[in-house]
């Protein structure tokens, strides 16, 4: 099977950028102080004996230079004494994750393969991000699970086995190393309490779009989303975080309560038995039952709309029948509709619909009065549209998680 590599290397366009990007891995076994939540941070403080009074401040201080400076080294920290300094870097770490490899498509979209520490996987476990750049927007699609427990016929992921769900950390390095590498964060000398303004930033948007079933890692998502969104920090507004599930419904109230983003629906069929095919976790929750969790999202109006996902699967869920029976389900949500051209894999048992008929289709939605964007495939060259995201890393063998196990 061709992998990433291969794609690349067969197409003389695209860039591939492979180490010495490696950032630092050194601290693997401290614990991090990404992703940590502001009370954690606080008893982070606690535990290398910072006086109660200030910790608070300590954890806004380190919160600022994380995430708004975006630092990656305690020694950047000009305004936390040098003492402290030291003991910080001796406990814990905010080491980034290895850049294994960069590519960067014809038309402008990047996609980095990066590596994080095992965490009980047996071995190094490999991510994949991807920056899409836009007419006055710059979209990172964020990856939330090492493979997928789903199988999803169409894509390319759910070829991988679930390896293991992300860390907060891991979720929330994503945004910072796309960022750092983009050249996205303030100058590191920008003076202290300078006002750094959001406005022409370069990435704009976060889609959980990669990687895995953001609602089958629920709490490591949220937390991270909640760190993204915070306005002391990086600062993404909740109406520009869009969270994709293909149909966890237990899950769905939740995340417009606790996460408050902007939600996605991986629909792409409209009957139960096209779709029990397709998105086989339909057997579990099938269309009536997501639906209906739709209708309850908590803040949907008709300027909080949820996006339905619609993969454009030659012969499969592309005649006007389908696009008829679309709208008749869709009535009474507010919904946006995206036409997503079928990516192809290798091996992939799929072919894409004709133009014509997506078009088509899209007339049938339109009229009725959804918006319905076809959603033109970005950075195919590097491999790096909707579903042919997959990376190396396997699943931990029996004998190594039985190690682990044995040795917990
Ligand atoms: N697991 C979540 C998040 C992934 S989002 C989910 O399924 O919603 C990625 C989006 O791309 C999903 O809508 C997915 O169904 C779609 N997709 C998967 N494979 C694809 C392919 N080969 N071509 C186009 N879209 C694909
Ligand atoms: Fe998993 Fe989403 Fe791919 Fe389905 S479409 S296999 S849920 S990543």
């Amino acid at each position: 099977m061709a992998t990433t590599l291969d794609i690349a290397r067969d197409n003389p366009n695209a860039q591939t950028i492979v180490a010495p990007l490696a950032a630092a891995t050194s601290g693997e076994d401290m614990p991090t102080l990404i992703g940590l939540n502001r009370e954690e941070l606080a008893a982070a403080m606690a535990e290398i004996g910072v006086p109660e009074k200030q910790r608070r401040m300590r954890a806004s201080q380190l919160w600022h230079w994380l995430y708004v400076r975006g630092v990656s080294d305690f020694a950047q920290m000009t305004n936390i004494a040098k003492d402290l300094r030291a003991k910080l870097a001796e406990t814990f770490t905010i080491a980034r994750p290895e850049i294994v490899d960069e590519q960067i498509s014809v038309d402008g979209t990047r996609k980095w393969l990066f590596r994080f520490p095992p965490r009980g996987a047996g071995r190094p476990v490999e991510i994949e991000t991807v920056y899409i750049p836009e007419e006055g927007r710059g979209t990172l699609c964020v990856s939330s699970q090492v493979g997928c427990t789903l199988t999803c016929t169409f894509c390319h992921t759910g070829t991988q086995k679930l390896v293991r769900n992300l860390t907060a950390e891991e979720i929330l390095s994503q945004i910072l190393m796309a960022r750092e590498r983009l050249g996205d964060f303030p100058d590191a000398s920008t003076p202290q309490g300078a006002i750094v303004p959001s406005e022409g930033r370069l990435v704009t948007n976060i889609v959980m779009m990669g990687m895995g079933e953001p609602l089958y890692n629920f709490e490591n998502v949220k937390k991270a989303l909640l760190i993204a969104s915070d306005g002391d920090g990086l600062s993404l507004s909740k109406r520009r975080i869009t969270l994709s599930t293909s149909g966890v419904v237990p899950e769905i109230f939740r995340t417009g309560d606790e996460i408050g983003c902007m939600l996605a629906i991986s629909l792409h069929a409209v009957r139960d038995e096209d779709r029990d095919i397709l998105v086989p976790i339909n057997k579990k929750w099938n269309i009536e039952a997501l639906l209906d969790a739709c209708r309850n999202y908590p803040g949907l109006s008709n300027a909080k709309r949820i996006t339905f996902e619609y993969v454009m699967l030659k012969d499969i869920n592309d005649s006007n029948a389908d696009a008829l029976e679309l709208v008749r389900l869709l009535k009474g949500i507010p919904a946006k509709i995206n036409l997503i051209p079928f990516n192809p894999w290798p091996g992939s048992q799929y072919g894409c619909s004709d133009w014509e008929r997506i078009e088509e289709f899209a007339d049938i939605v339109n009229r009725a009065g959804y918006a319905s964007p076809i959603r033109t495939p970005r950075g195919r060259d590097i491999f790096a549209a909707c579903g042919q995201l997959k990376s190396a890393s396997e699943r931990m063998r029996k004998k190594d998680r039985e190690a682990i196990s044995a040795s917990a």
